[in-house]
């Protein structure tokens, strides 16, 4: 059985090892906004680079996109995210708090039951049920509730310095639809044929209703998103390409296994969008140790290309009535809506459709909050305790440390080559200060896999002391063997 750590444990580590930080801290922090520091931005972008490579670097059958945060209002009609994208919530009459209807519990229920998935919001209506046994989570008065109410997830901006060019923007809650409005322009541009894939990593914004839980859930993060576009017909079989292939990933990345689940999502859970969708569950330590989403992944359709092609009908409308969105109606789907616009020709099979898409949609902080909570480790090592984060070598912010054993006999130098020769390929942390144990204490808590000491024995037969994080074993190693022995051990 896998030890359960403590979130706060991990809350420390991270601010005292500088991985993260509450944001706008100097000011009193900024509630659910973080920022990654020395440690945290190297750890945040191997997650990025680990997700890229196997998503796209290692494919033939994906190519990758970036795309604006700020897009064409029209877009979000279409996506349905101007209508749809909202929780539904209730107001406590006694302290004016506002709580997401599916997370109230009923004055007697034995656990807390947290729901973290937006439904969509009509579902969520049909099923608001009575509110009168729910408990406030901020005063505890029972049935003091409004009647449910949606609250908008998106942010709105400005944008335009003159009145008639000005107009109200969104902040992408998803960045997916970047990917569906770039279809047509990667057709046109690349060799791609169906079945392939757009990739994106890139910052989501939501203004949630309740944060928690550190870096689980803010109001600004990243997503990694792959649409995958295929014939109708093959898309359950490439459904079950991705969740295993999603799946795998986590795992190889040395989560452990114990401790990731699928969840199929029943039919009234599902998404406006969806035909099916899995979440990859990760039991993550908050409360007792709950299972939570890390990544979905959904089968959608061809719902989001036809939405698309209704906005570009709609275009036309929206000018006129004052770019004002609240206005307007999305046009209706043409008849002959499967050789429109965001249609795909098959030249083999002499066929024109819309190709349906499977979407896996991961966090990247998310991911790296799995990834830390799991390679957290404490353990005694001669009655002290020893605190390490065991990442796989991939995800290790700093992949070698380089130490002298003393301040003398020309150690320093010879630990300087050696460094300046290991950071043109990894990245590298050079210390001479303090004793050589609390330094690998150091390292072992930052997640370094190996350390490297030159010591009294290097001058005499060109070795040094190669120590792994995780066993503590200790080999000499010839320098000039150093290099291929390191890329052998981190697989760089
Ligand atoms: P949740 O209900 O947990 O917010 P969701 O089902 O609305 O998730 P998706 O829209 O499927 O989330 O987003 C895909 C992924 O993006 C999630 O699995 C998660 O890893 C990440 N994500 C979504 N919202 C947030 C958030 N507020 N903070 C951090 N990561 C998020």
């Amino acid at each position: 059985m896998a030890k359960i750590t403590k979130l706060d444990d991990i809350v420390s580590l991270c601010k005292r090892r500088g991985f993260i930080f509450q944001s706008s801290e100097i000011y009193g922090g900024l509630a659910s906004c973080y920022d990654y520091g020395p440690l945290g931005v190297e750890l945040k972008s191997n997650v990025r680079s680990a997700w890229w490579k196997a998503v796209v670097q290692m494919r033939d059958d994906v190519v990758g996109l970036d795309c604006s945060i700020l897009m064409h209002p029209l877009v979000w009609k279409a996506s349905g995210h101007t209508d749809k994208f909202a929780d539904l919530i209730a107001e406590c009459k006694k302290c004016n708090t506002r709580t997401r209807v599916d997370h109230l519990e009923e004055k007697f229920a034995e656990q807390a039951q947290e729901h973290t998935e937006h439904v969509a919001i009509d579902v969520a209506m049909a099923k608001a049920q009575d509110l009168t046994n729910k408990v406030c989570p901020n005063c505890g008065s029972v049935g003091r509730f409004t009647e449910p109410m949606p609250f908008e997830l998106m942010f709105e901006t400005q944008m335009g310095a003159n009145v008639d060019d000005s107009m109200t923007l969104y902040l992408r809650p998803e960045t997916a639809q970047g990917i569906f409005a770039n279809f047509r322009n990667v057709l046109d541009t690349t060799r791609v044929k169906i079945p392939f894939g757009i990739a994106q990593i890139g910052k989501s914004f939501r203004n949630e209703v309740t944060t928690k839980a550190f870096i689980f859930r803010t109001r600004e993060f990243e997503q990694a998103e792959l649409e995958f576009f295929c014939e109708p017909g093959t898309d359950e079989e490439w459904f079950r390409h991705w969740k295993e292939a999603r799946f795998n990933w986590y795992i190889g990345l040395g989560l452990k296994k114990e401790n990731l689940r699928f969840r199929e999502h029943d039919a009234d859970e599902l998404a406006h969008y969806a035909k099916a969708c899995v979440d990859v569950e990760y039991r993550f330590p908050f409360g007792s140790g709950d299972w939570q989403e890390l990544e979905g992944i959904a089968n959608r359709t061809d719902y989001d290309l036809r939405q698309h092609q209704r906005g570009m009908r709609t275009l036309n409308k929206w000018f006129e009535n004052d770019r004002d969105l609240t206005k307007i109606e999305l046009s209706n789907e043409a008849e002959d809506y499967q050789s429109g616009p965001l249609s795909y020709f098959d030249d083999e099979k002499k066929q024109r459709y819309i190709p349906y898409v499977i979407e896996p949609s991961a966090g990247i902080d998310r991911s790296a909050l799995a990834f830390l909570v799991d390679a957290y480790d404490e353990e005694e090592v001669r009655g002290e305790k020893r605190n390490l984060l065991r990442f796989h070598p991939a995800l290790a912010p700093v992949k070698v440390g380089v130490f002298p054993l003393v301040k003398r006999e020309g150690m320093p130098e010879t630990a300087q080559n050696i460094y300046n020769d290991l950071k043109k390929y990894f990245n590298c942390f050079y210390d001479e200060k303090g004793a050589i144990g609390r330094r690998y204490r150091r390292q072992d808590e930052a997640g370094t896999p190996f350390c490297i000491t030159v010591d009294g024995q290097t001058k005499e037969d060109n070795t040094v002391t190669v120590r792994e994080r995780d066993s503590m074993e200790q080999i000499r190693v010839s320098t000039d063997q150093l290099l291929s022995h390191l890329r052998e051990k981190l697989d760089l």
